[in-house]
C-alpha cells in the first residue's frame, strides 16, 4: 500500500515541463483564472494571491472578495478584475457562473463563518473541473470530512502541515505524513502538496516529487497564498495539475531564492517572492 515512485524536481525536469509563450498568442491563450479570497482583516491574503497569479502568466485574473475588499484590490491590482459578495465582511455566495474560468484558486484568507462554509461545500459538491484548494478552504473540507470525497478529481491541495493533519489526522513526524499524502492522493485522486521546507508533492498515481528550492525567509505568513495565485495562474495556462503543482512549487521556491539573495531571508516579504517570480522565470527558459 505505501509503495510509490520517488523524484526529485530537477531543472531538466521543470525544463520539460515548461511551455515558451507563443509570440502570436494573445490574453485569450492564456486563460482566465478566478481566485475567491479574502475577508475582513485578510485582504491581504487576497492580494497576494491576486498579484502572484498575474505575475504567473494568466491571461486574465478574477479575484472575488467580500465587499469590504473592493477597494483594496482596484488600487493594489489594477489588472485584475474584482468581483464582490453581498457581504461586507466575508464570502456568502458565488462569483456566478464558474464554468467561464479556465481555473480557479480558493481559500486564502477566508476565514471558516457559517456562510462561507456553505459556499466551499456548494464549490467541493458540485464544480467538476480541477479546482487549486488552500488554507480556510482546506480547513473547512476537514470540518466536513465527508466533502473530501466530492472534490473534483485532479485538484491540487496544498496544506502545511497542520492544515494536513487537521484533514488527515494528527502526525507525529513528515516521515508518516508522506506515507499518509501518498495513500490519500490516490484514494481522491488529488494533487497533495504538502509543503515545507522540501515541499512534497504526491500525485493519484503514486509518484512522489521532493521539491529542493525556497527557503526559510519562505516561513513569513503569505508565501502560501503566493503559492495559490501561481498554481492557478498555471492551471489557467493549460497546465494539467501534475506538472502545474511541480512547475509551479518550483518557481515558487526560486523566486523565494531570489528574494533571499537580495533582501535576505529575514526581511523579504511574501511580495517580495511575487516581484522575484520575474525573474524566475528566465531561469528556467
Ligand atoms: P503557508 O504556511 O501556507 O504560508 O505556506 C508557506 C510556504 O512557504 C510554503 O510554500 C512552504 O513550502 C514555504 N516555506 C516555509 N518555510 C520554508 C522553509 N524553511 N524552507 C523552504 N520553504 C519554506
Ligand atoms: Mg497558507
Amino acid at each position: 500500500d505505501n509503495i510509490f515512485h520517488k523524484e526529485l524536481t530537477e531543472p531538466a525536469l521543470i525544463r520539460s515541463i515548461f511551455k515558451p509563450r507563443n509570440e502570436f498568442s494573445h490574453k485569450g491563450n492564456f486563460g482566465h483564472a478566478l481566485l475567491i479570497t479574502g475577508s475582513y482583516g485578510k485582504i491581504g491574503a487576497a492580494v497576494l494571491a491576486t498579484r502572484a497569479c498575474m505575475r504567473s502568466g494568466a491571461g486574465l485574473t478574477t479575484v472575488f472578495v467580500p465587499r469590504c475588499g473592493y477597494s483594496i484590490l482596484q488600487s493594489v491590482a489594477p489588472e485584475a478584475m474584482v468581483m464582490t459578495d453581498e457581504n461586507d465582511e466575508h464570502l456568502s455566495s458565488l462569483p456566478g457562473d464558474l464554468d467561464k474560468y479556465a481555473a480557479i484558486g480558493i481559500g486564502p484568507g477566508i476565514g471558516t463563518e457559517e456562510a462561507t462554509q456553505k459556499m466551499v461545500s456548494f464549490i467541493a459538491r458540485r464544480y467538476t473541473m480541477p479546482l487549486v484548494i488552500d488554507a480556510d478552504a482546506l480547513n473547512i473540507l476537514s470540518l466536513h470530512k465527508e466533502l473530501l470525497t466530492h472534490i473534483p478529481a485532479d485538484s491540487i491541495l496544498t496544506p502545511h502541515p497542520k492544515e494536513f493533519d487537521r484533514l488527515f489526522g494528527d502526525h507525529t513526524n513528515d516521515f508518516d505524513r508522506l506515507s499518509t499524502a501518498t495513500a490519500k492522493a490516490a484514494e481522491l485522486k488529488c494533487i497533495i502538496v504538502l509543503k515545507g521546507h522540501h515541499t512534497i508533492i504526491a500525485t493519484p498515481g503514486r509518484q512522489i516529487f521532493f521539491n529542493n528550492t525556497g527557503n526559510a525567509g519562505m516561513a513569513k505568513g503569505g508565501s502560501g497564498d503566493v503559492l495559490t495565485g501561481i498554481l492557478t495562474a498555471l492551471r489557467a495556462q493549460g497546465y494539467e495539475s501534475e506538472k502545474a503543482a511541480i512547475l509551479g512549487v518550483y518557481i515558487h521556491g526560486l523566486a523565494g531564492d531570489l528574494a533571499a539573495s537580495k533582501l535576505s531571508m529575514e526581511s523579504m516579504l511574501a511580495s517580495d517572492i511575487i516581484e522575484a517570480i520575474s525573474l524566475a522565470f528566465p531561469q528556467i527558459y
